[in-house]
């Protein structure tokens, strides 16, 4: 019935000079996410058209779904600018959407093409009349219609379709630049690190694991969170720096007072994630911390740890309902997999009392009981980086810390 998908790019529209350069990443991210060589491509002006050549639409609209800066797209079919031809195929198209009872509809028309001797309005009543006269399962109701056809006359073909379905939105992923996203096998930081994407962000992440003080388990989350978010990713591919955080994890627990740990943790965490970042050319940081979610996440403790770096650091979920976070993890397939009951560097020994407003000072001070630095500089070094793939999933065997990619 509907030979292609007609699609509207998203906000890029906006963007004037740079309207080409996203129109041209969004069409890779378009091929590279349908990932099929029988559907073809037909660029026209502000839109895509993919002529599915017979392949399935669901399967093309499965990669749409993953494609960011994509505003929405429709299953179209096309016909000529004749008159009869467009009732023939209006009719053809509402058919295909009625299920045996009465709906209410209304058609709507555009005409692109001026020259076109029928006026839209026009169009429109005679496709409703002509729909009308050959079935008794539609009402018109101009208003609140459950179903609209859309009719567009434009210079070269009318095109002709029922649902507008939404697309992610946002921006072409990669086209704002790269931020390391600090990974916790938790529910928030993958959130954050497919909103990120969303915006255009491209991510590479790091994760704190301290094995064997955490199970390796833990880690292999955080490997299958990546491998979700990879989908949005450019190529399907997402680097993800592994960092061995035991040696620092346990001079910590030797040397800080344990309502301070966390604070202390976190800015030993915030420290190495900037050297890891600047590495990496990623010139943001990205966590997904919430406000006063935890103890560590009141303002005061945030304004605390941020002290110690300088790279600007974004909280795409800073002022987001858990509930509304659940529902986007859910959307991206992590749920299942954050909630698994596995321990990390964050939750393993926690504090009875955490601080929620630590002091600068204090920090400062507790600090100067351990060489840090050096711990620091050897943690660093022994980072190991993997590439986790969409299509390629990969399990992690700790001997050390033994991948299947190591670069
Ligand atoms: P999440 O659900 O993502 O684990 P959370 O609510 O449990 O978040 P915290 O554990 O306090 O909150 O962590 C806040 C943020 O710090 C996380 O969202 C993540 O960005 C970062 N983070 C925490 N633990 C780690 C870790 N082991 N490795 C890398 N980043 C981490
Ligand atoms: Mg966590």
């Amino acid at each position: 019935m509907y030979e292609r998908i007609l699609v509207r790019y998203g906000d890029l529209t906006l963007k004037g000079k740079n309207k080409r350069m996203f129109i041209e990443r969004v069409n890779n991210l378009i091929r590279n996410k349908v990932n099929n060589d029988k559907v073809k491509y037909e660029k026209n002006h502000d839109r895509l058209y993919i002529l599915l050549n017979g392949e399935s639409h669901e399967d093309v609209i499965k990669g749409l779904d993953r494609v960011s800066g994509l505003s929405s797209y429709s299953l179209v079919s096309k016909t000529t600018k004749d008159m009869e031809s467009i009732f023939e195929k209006a009719f053809e198209v509402v058919e295909s959407e009625l299920k045996g009872k009465v709906v209410t509809f209304k058609v709507e028309s555009k005409r692109s093409d001026k020259n076109y001797p029928v006026k839209s309005p026009e169009i429109s009543k005679l496709v409703a009349g002509h729909v009308l006269r050959n079935t008794d399962l539609l009402k018109v109701d101009v208003h609140k219609p459950e179903l609209t056809l859309n009719v567009e006359v434009r210079s070269d073909a009318t095109f002709i379709y029922c649902k507008k379905i939404k697309g992610m939105g946002g921006f072409p992923v990669g086209v704002a630049g790269k931020g390391l996203l600090m990974l916790s096998g938790g529910i928030d930081s993958p959130v954050a690190g497919f909103l990120a994407m969303k915006q255009g962000i491209q991510i590479e992440c790091i994760h704190f694991e301290s094995t064997p003080l955490t199970s390796i388990e833990s880690a292999q989350k955080v490997i299958d969170l990546t491998e979700k978010m990879s989908a949005y990713a450019p190529h399907n591919v997402i680097k993800v720096h592994m960092v061995p955080f035991m040696e620092l994890h346990q001079a910590l627990l030797n040397y800080i007072p344990e309502s301070y740990n966390i604070t202390i943790m976190r800015r030993m965490m915030y420290r190495i994630s900037e050297e890891i970042a600047k590495r990496n050319n990623c010139i943001v940081l990205l966590n997904g911390e919430s406000v006063g979610q935890v103890a560590s996440q009141t303002l005061q403790s945030m304004s605390v740890i941020n002290t110690v770096v300088n790279m600007p650091v974004i909280r795409p979920l800073s002022t987001y309902d858990k509930l509304d976070i659940i529902g986007i993890s859910r959307k991206i397939d992590c749920y299942n997999i954050s909630i698994k009951p596995f321990e990390d560097c964050c939750t393993v020994y926690l504090p009875k009392k955490p601080a929620t407003a630590p002091k600068l000072d204090k920090c400062e001070l507790y600090e100067q009981k351990f060489d840090f630095k050096e711990i620091l500089d050897k943690t660093i070094e022994n980072t190991k980086t993997i590439i986790v793939n969409a299509n390629n999933h990969r399990d992690i065997t700790l001997e050390g810390f033994i991948v299947s990619e190591v670069i």
